[in-house]
């Protein structure tokens, strides 16, 4: 590749890249004045990273010696170009766990790089070649191209995949992109500053004889080797590698007979790494499935009935599900289930087809048909077989089906399927009630926004806003039904006198009483708001023009009664009032204007009077 099409990749920042603490502590250690105690001392701001990093400095492969507690320790014992390589590599797992590419998979593209991780500081203890610590790091980056790949150009290299078949996918890299995985490991090693050797090393590992210095041949050979053990530990046919293994084991001058030694250290290192970093994985091969486990321990388990007519396949079923983590209950029949289900909601269910009283179809029927039964995962197990007997199970509601003799790993293998549905399920009724709590709490929200919009903020009475369209409701309501309607307007006397005399703030005491009194003289159903000013408007439905000017007079004396309690104020506070009724009054405005002209009258006769149109 040349250089400016790698320069290009890394500008739009296409590359896989450390970030967050990583990247500072990399940074960092760049700098000619770092010290161990700077560096420890960010470290630490990572709880995880810190935790690697302990655990790293006490493995087998580096400790020989009393174990370290502390950061600082761990840092000094590993060293600290060590520490920011390998902090560089752990950085990378945790950043592209998971990634876009289809067809790339990820976790076991990490667990093989930990396995060559594992197998270089292995080798590396025994070898002395490099630094056991930093050959670990070598390792763990030894493929970094591929990923490299997979971030880069996700579809292409999805494409990619999917044409070549597992053994040529680095000529077919080559062919498609104009480089392979090797090339882009070399280039990003060197772009991050790795040692030289670890990139020449990387050059001539499948040809070690090829390398120019005596040195750099070894650690090639240490790499080819470490990737051989790698496959090994993901392979499935393990046995039929050893061979090849112990050739290549020979050409590194290791005795033969130490190999199985050699493969455990390995083995142990890996899988110990994989927990710690917890890659996560379903690999159906054998060495794999210590990391599964240890997975699927971090899995909890589920609470399960399990329904079955035979005594002996109960128990052979209970040993096993329990020793996978799970938590048995047993029944002998469907009708004994029922009530051991409705009695303490399992998360699933596994039941026998054939059963006296109830059997397995019936009891599934019936748990569909009840509320807590609905979402039951039910699994049916049966001898029966063939097409028919699935659709009625499927009919009868059950969400999977394992036919007996169970095969324990299918079983296992449907619960946890079983099992993610119904996490799924759980994450989805989660989010549902947190939207539900959300668009409630946006429904009160907007409640409250209306509610200060159509609200006078001095009286706590409705405002204008409100007024208008209220009393167009109403008038519309009169009109229909041919009932009557009246408004008043309000208007306080020599209000000006109070704010000249006393103050503003005085004069907004007593608006906000004379509020309060006339609000109390009105009825349940009648409104009043604030029209603006010291003028108010009452809506009074289904009341006549008398009746209305009735309640106004009676409102007028419930402020001009007595002196206000409370307020600066030592007169009466009186009030004029116009009222007008529909159907004299013909429209809204009409009403209103009518309204308004008694008022006029109101004050120009004296104040402190009833006026009506
Ligand atoms: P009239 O009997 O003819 O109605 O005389 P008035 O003084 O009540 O009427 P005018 O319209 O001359 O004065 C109304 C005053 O009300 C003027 C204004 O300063 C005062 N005012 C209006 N809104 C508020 C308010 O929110 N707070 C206070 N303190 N005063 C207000
Ligand atoms: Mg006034
Ligand atoms: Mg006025």
């Amino acid at each position: 590749m040349p250089d400016s099409q790698f320069i290009e990749l890394k500008a739009v920042e296409r590359l896989p890249s450390p970030e967050g603490i990583a990247l500072k502590i990399i940074e960092l250690s760049g700098q000619d004045n770092v010290s161990l105690e700077d560096l420890a001392h960010l470290i630490k701001a990572d709880q995880a990273l810190s935790a690697k990093i302990l655990k790293f400095a006490n493995s087998p492969l580096i400790a020989s010696r009393r174990p370290v507690v502390a950061t600082q320790d761990a840092v000094r014992r590993i060293g600290l170009i060590a520490v920011r390589n390998l902090i560089l590599g752990l950085s990378l797992i945790g950043k592209y766990r998971e990634g876009p590419c289809r067809g790339f998979d990820y976790p076991r593209y990490w667990l093989h790089s930990l396995a060559v991780a594992a197998a270089m500081g292995v080798l590396a203890a025994r070898q002395r070649i490099i630094a056991s610590e930093e050959a670990f790091t070598l390792g763990l980056l030894a493929d970094i191209g591929q990923l490299a790949l997979a971030t880069a150009w996700p579809e292409e290299y999805a494409r990619v995949i999917e044409e070549a078949a597992q053994c040529d996918l680095i000529a077919r890299e080559r062919k498609h992109f104009n480089l392979d995985r090797r090339e882009l490991t070399r280039l990003l090693l060197a772009d991050w500053k790795l040692p030289e050797i670890y990139c020449n090393a990387l050059a001539h590992d499948r040809d070690p004889v090829s390398a120019t210095d005596t040195r750099t041949a070894a650690l090639a050979g240490q790499l080819g080797l470490a990737r051989s053990i790698a496959d090994w530990c993901l392979s499935p046919e393990r046995e039929a590698m050893l061979p090849g293994l112990e050739r290549q084991v020979k050409e590194q001058r290791f005795p033969e007979e130490q190999l199985p030694g050699l493969l455990e250290a390995i083995e142990t290192a890996w899988l110990d790494w994989a927990k710690l970093i917890e890659v996560q994985t379903a690999l159906p091969i054998p060495a794999a499935k210590a990391v599964q486990v240890s997975i699927e321990q971090r899995m909890p388990g589920l609470d399960i009935v399990l329904v079955d007519d035979d005594p002996l396949f109960l128990a052979l079923m209970t040993l096993e599900l329990s020793t996978a983590g799970h938590r048995l209950r047993t029944c002998r029949n469907g009708q004994q289930a029922l009530k051991e289900i409705f009695a303490n909601v399992p998360q699933l269910v596994l039941a026998d087809w054939s059963m006296q009283p109830m059997d397995g179809l019936t009891l599934c029927r019936t748990l569909r048909q009840s509320a807590i039964g609905r979402d039951l995962y039910l699994i049916m197990l049966t001898a029966h077989n063939g097409g028919d007997h699935y659709i009625r199970a499927f009919e009868a509601g059950v969400d999977d089906y394992v036919t007996k003799p169970v095969d324990f790993n299918i079983l296992q293998a449907r619960i946890r399927a079983g099992q993610r549905i119904c996490a799924l399920q759980a994450e989805l009724s989660k989010e549902h009630a947190e939207l539900e709590h959300r668009s409630k709490a946006l429904a009160l929200a907007n409640r409250k926004l209306e509610q200060a919009a159509n609200t006078d903020l001095l009286t706590g009475l409705p405002n204008r806003r409100y007024g208008l369209h209220r009393l167009d409701q109403e008038f519309a309501q009169a009109q229909r039904y041919g009932r009557p309607l009246s408004v008043m307007i309000l208007d306080l006397d020599h209000f000006k006198s109070v704010n000249d005399s006393l103050g503003h703030a005085a004069g907004d005491e007593v608006l906000k009483y004379a509020a309060r009194i006339m609000q109390q003289a009105l009825r349940n159903f009648d409104t009043l708001c604030r029209w603006g000013g010291e003028e108010f408007i009452a809506i009074v439905p289904d009341t006549g023009l008398a009746a209305a000017s009735k309640l106004a007079e009676r409102l007028r004396c419930a402020l001009a009664s007595e002196n206000p309690k409370g307020l600066a104020l030592k007169r009466l506070v009186t009030v004029s009032i116009g009222v007008a009724a529909y159907p004299a009054g013909r429209d809204v405005e009409h009403l209103l204007h009518l309204a308004d002209q008694a008022l006029y009258r109101a004050k120009d006769r004296g104040r402190n009077r009833v006026e009506a149109a």
